[in-house]
């Protein structure tokens, strides 16, 4: 396994979701469910479209979506502890075969697979709070989004210049 196979993984996942965002908006302007392509109000759904990851989704793809997210992000754990250690074994027991930098894989692994993950939940962060600004939405507190779209402006962790300066 080359080290641009390895770079190249997490590339694509998000070049995926990349893809999967910008579908979403085409169908929201169109004021259809960004996953699933239906109606936002779904039939039979008793609370309205969710806000999830810069794009409305209808509730039931919301629920599925919610859980999905968690997985994934347990999956993402996995997957970067995984290849390190597989790495680091073959970097101690054969390190022949990574050539003359054995330990290289391993580092750019651990470096760059949270450094890649952490950037898409924040990137995902952002475009949500965004979303909700640029819709002007008020979002339902029993939403597990809500920390991503919080509009009230007596928020209790917003930060203020004056209450807690950073130290320099
Ligand atoms: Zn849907």
């Amino acid at each position: 396994m080359s080290v641009m196979a390895i770079a190249a993984l997490p590339v694509g996942m998000i070049s995926f979701e990349v893809f999967r965002a910008s579908r979403s908006s085409r169908r929201n302007r169109e004021n259809r469910c960004g996953k699933c392509g239906g109606p936002l109000y779904a039939p039979g759904a008793v609370v309205g479209p969710s806000l999830l990851q810069g794009h409305l989704v209808c509730e039931p793809c919301a629920a599925k979506e919610r859980r999905s997210l968690k997985r994934s992000l347990i999956a993402a754990g996995s997957i970067t502890a995984l290849t390190v250690l597989a790495l680091a074994t073959v970097a101690i027991w054969t390190p022949s075969q990574l050539g003359s930098h054995p330990w290289l894989p391993v580092i750019v692994t651990a470096l760059e697979y949270p450094a890649i993950f952490g950037g898409a939940v924040a990137w995902m962060k952002r475009a949500n709070r965004r979303a909700a600004q640029r819709l002007g939405l008020e979002t339902q507190p029993s939403l597990s989004t809500r920390n991503d779209t919080t509009l009230a402006p007596n928020h209790s962790e917003r930060w203020t210049p004056d209450s807690d300066p950073p130290a320099g």
